[in-house]
């Protein structure tokens, strides 16, 4: 117990002392004789999830629940005898762990799939820290991913990678997000884990010097000019973001600017554009490379100013401002947010800027009711894909922009190739219609061959649907000349579209 309050940076008072207490001995007992794949006991793991979370929320309730996660499901002991010692925020917590545990995203044919989808969004809307503890409860699993077979280790690391991750960085925790993206990386993408791990090593030996002096000489010329920060850091790239960012640059790495970037983080967000300006003064800027994320905070409340500049030797360097309340946030995200607001302590230096966290609570208000869970689906978790559903519950996930022509397509390659119509949640719409997060989409079949026109190329925006729809109409272009050749009918006959070309 000593220990475990140790490891959390809080302040815990004598009565919460006592429920984490409580909760540790509790889930002891009821874990007791289970063992981890490592051979170790199984308390370890539920420990080692309040741990993590601990770091960014530490709240009495939600590690006590942390603690006692695994519980029903594995212990056989009831909820509501959890419930009974712990109370009715403690157990619903819990409760709504054990349903985002059954929720599979991807590829089920699973009846209880939407079902569990729905305690999924349910618990959430009511609850927040359910995710939290989730995304701990992932985190600590994904650290001792290597004691699992490795086929179940692929499993659960491609599901972090294309789920918790994403919803990590959503709710704007940077730390949890960067960690569950490399540790799943490594077994997602083996290879590629280690080609980009080899260059960003190289890379990183050949500029450390560079970077030592580069820092040198930023807080010479910060103290010369008489201007207060609190520490100069060197930020390296996290692998899977900049294998991603290799993608997007032919894979040269020359052409990545931030692999290594300077921080420096101030006292207030005035220092940073003073320090900025200083910088530029000292270093010619990239000018079209400045971004100034604190003006317009990302879409998950990270604020921070950016600047790339030329060394006198030509060497490029990205430069991070923040304040130390903005790098707290751009690690903790929401957990930052939710503590000081549980806890009375917000101040006004400590604005909810972030657009999410009003949609959350908006939303968590809105969500009271289990039928409109579908519409609470509409929440921005993935920022280019939209999820969207069959009449029978089967999830399609599809990019943004994407048309009623996608989705059907994505059902089944006939359904797109006889569709005549369609209704989305219930009401007639067209087929180049652009489909919304948590849309319901009935396909209207005919009998016979639907006819596909330019257009439906033009509202398609998965690969899938294209091909199809391209293969249409060269087949079909193909045919009407050939009757037309049959035929000895002269051009003028054609319709107008096949005389263009
Ligand atoms: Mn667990």
């Amino acid at each position: 117990m000593k220990d475990f309050l140790k490891s959390i940076p809080h302040n815990f008072k004598q009565a919460e002392q006592a429920v984490l207490a409580k909760a540790l001995a509790f889930s002891e007992k009821a874990h007791q004789g289970q063992k981890r794949k490592s051979g170790e006991d199984y308390l370890i793991h539920p420990i080692g999830a309040a741990i993590i979370l601990g770091q960014i929320f530490p709240d009495t309730p939600t590690l006590a629940a942390t603690l006692l996660h695994d519980v029903p499901e594995d212990t056989g002991i009831p909820l509501e005898k959890i419930e009974k010692e712990f109370g009715g925020e403690v157990a619903q917590l819990i409760d709504g762990v054990t349903h985002l545990g059954h929720v599979r995203f991807k590829d089920s044919k699973d009846k209880f799939y939407v079902e569990n989808l729905r305690k999924m969004f349910i618990a959430t809307s009511q609850d927040i820290r359910v995710i939290l503890i989730k995304l701990a409860d992932r985190l600590h699993n994904m650290r001792t991913i290597e004691f699992i077979p490795p086929d179940k280790q692929a499993k659960v690391a491609r599901e972090t990678l294309e789920i918790y991750a994403p919803i990590a960085g959503r709710l704007g925790i940077g730390a949890w997000k960067d960690e569950l993206e490399d540790l799943s990386f490594r077994i997602v993408y083996p290879k590629e884990y280690q080609k980009t791990k080899e260059m960003l090593e190289a890379e990183l030996d050949s500029r450390d010097k560079s970077i030592k002096e580069m820092q040198k000489k930023l807080s010479h010329i910060l103290r010369t000019e008489g201007i207060k920060y609190l520490e100069i850091t060197g930020r390296v790239k996290r692998l899977y973001s900049l294998f991603n960012k290799l993608k997007k640059y032919d894979n040269d790495i020359k052409k990545i600017y931030d692999i290594i970037a300077l921080r420096v983080i101030t006292k207030s967000t005035a220092d940073c554009y003073s320090i900025l300006g200083i910088i530029h003064k000292h270093f010619q800027p990239m000018p079209s490379r400045i971004k100034d994320f604190i003006a317009t905070p990302k879409p998950n409340g990270y604020q921070s100013i950016h600047t790339t500049v030329f060394d006198k030797d030509g060497s490029i360097f990205e430069i991070q401002l923040r304040t130390d309340l903005m790098h707290e946030e751009a690690e903790r995200g929401i957990a930052a947010h939710w503590f000081y607001t549980e806890e009375g302590k917000e101040d006004s230096s400590r604005p909810v800027h972030a657009p999410w966290f009003k949609e959350l609570q908006a939303w968590q208000e809105e969500t009271t009711n289990p039928e409109e869970y579908l519409e609470s689906l509409k929440i921005d978790f993935f920022r280019d894909r939209i999820f969207v559903f069959t009449p029978k519950g089967d999830i399609k996930d599809l990019p943004v922009g994407a048309s009623v022509i996608d989705f059907a397509f994505a059902v089944h390659s006939e359904l797109g190739y006889f569709m005549m119509g369609a209704k989305i949640n219930g009401k007639m719409a067209k087929i180049t219609d652009v489909l919304e997060q948590g849309d319901v989409i009935e396909i209207i079949k005919s009998k016979k061959p639907a006819t596909i026109s330019h257009d439906w190329l033009k509202a398609a925006k998965t690969g899938g649907a294209r091909n199809k729809i391209r293969h249409y109409l060269n087949e079909h272009e193909k045919g009407i000349i050939q009757r037309v050749k049959e035929l000895k009918l002269k051009d003028l006959s054609l319709p107008q579209f096949f005389r263009k070309k």
